[in-house]
């Protein structure tokens, strides 16, 4: 069925399916002018939002609306796990060429539902507008921290170490296997292109970081490289990193080979690999309980200002942001 045929009605009925994951706070959901949620008394409440852009953010033919449904709520999710939060209700607004089947709408949606419901995230409302020149998603999310378990950028100290919380690299590489095609052919490219489709936000470790005594905290979204001069510049001091410390996994390691590019440069420069970063003194690291996650410390804070790459021989080299830039 073509969208024109279901309506904006229509589409709104099929979408108001199962919307309400976890109806505690939750007064008003989708059907009326705004959502209504009471907050829960004495936390902080947190909102952010992320938009996907065809061609710019996702190319339909590397991915299916389910996926991409569920990465624009995961994007999302992960700023939240960033500032140490639980997220809470999303709205979702949509630009959607007239063309589009309404079949590729309840998929979109099924991958948003998916999310949704990992997480424990209800769908409360959003707008859908027709968009000429493609398709356009923007995912708005609400959620709440306990003022003692928020992160910030800011707060790092001179000799906290600079933790990641899973191996860097694997989506670019896996966005670059999806652009070649063909990847399906070797089994270690699985893992890379899933890691680039359908990323999984790290609520659950964001949520205890800072009661374990993170001192700041980043997703990376943009690349280490990038995320590391984020937070060293919000912090006021420098950050080392030591390129034989940065986790690079088997399958990486496999596909940058195939495509002639370095692993290291995935986990610097490439992107969306939504792990969290973060600086955390030694002795509170020492403490980290392995059950809550994967800590693999990186480098360390320092005095001065930007990020330093020290390779394995001692040379060093400043690490310029350079991740992913709309405007460059
Ligand atoms: P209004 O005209 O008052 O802005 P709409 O007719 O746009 O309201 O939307 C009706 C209801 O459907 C609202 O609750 C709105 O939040 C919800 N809604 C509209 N589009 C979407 C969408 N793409 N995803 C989720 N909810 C939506
Ligand atoms: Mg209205």
């Amino acid at each position: 069925m073509k969208l024109s045929e279901l309506g904006e009605f229509g589409l709104i009925d099929l979408i108001k399916e199962n919307a309400v994951v976890d109806p505690t706070s939750l007064v008003v959901g989708i059907g009326d002018d705004a959502a209504v949620y009471v907050p829960e008394r004495g936390k902080l409440e947190l909102l952010t939002t992320d938009m996907l852009v065809e061609k710019v953010h996702f190319d339909l033919t590397t991915t299916s609306p389910w996926q991409l449904g569920y990465k624009a709520v995961a994007v999302n999710l992960s700023d939240i796990a960033a500032m140490g939060g639980k997220p809470c209700h999303i709205v979702v607004s949509l630009g959607l060429p007239e063309e589009l089947p309404a079949e590729f709408v309840v998929n979109l949606y099924k991958g948003i539902k998916e999310i949704c419901r990992e997480f424990s995230v209800n769908l409360v409302g959003g707008d859908t507008v027709s968009s000429p020149l493609g398709l356009v998603i923007n995912v708005t999310v609400a959620g709440e921290v306990e003022p003692a378990r928020l992160l910030r950028r800011s707060g790092a100290k001179i000799g906290d170490l600079v933790v990641v919380t899973g191996s860097l690299g694997n989506s670019a590489c896996g966005l670059d296997l999806l652009i070649r095609r063909g990847w399906e052919d070797y089994e270690y490219a699985w893992p890379l292109v899933t890691a680039h489709l359908t990323p999984r936000p790290q609520v659950a470790v964001g949520q205890n970081l800072a009661t374990r005594g993170a001192t700041s905290a980043n997703d990376i979204s943009d690349g280490l490289a990038s995320e590391a001069n984020e937070l060293a510049k919000a912090s006021g001091f420098g950050i080392k990193l030591y390129s034989d410390k940065i986790p690079l996994s088997p399958e990486l390691i496999e596909g940058a080979a195939l495509l002639g590019k370095r692993p290291l440069d995935y986990a610097l420069y490439g992107g969306e690999d939504y792990q969290l970063v973060f600086t955390i003194s030694p002795k509170q690291f020492a403490c980290l309980p392995q059950s809550l996650g994967q800590f693999i410390v990186v480098g360390e804070v320092t005095e001065g200002e930007g990020v330093t790459l020290v390779e394995p021989n001692g040379r060093t080299k400043m690490l310029a942001p350079g991740g992913y830039n709309h405007f460059q």
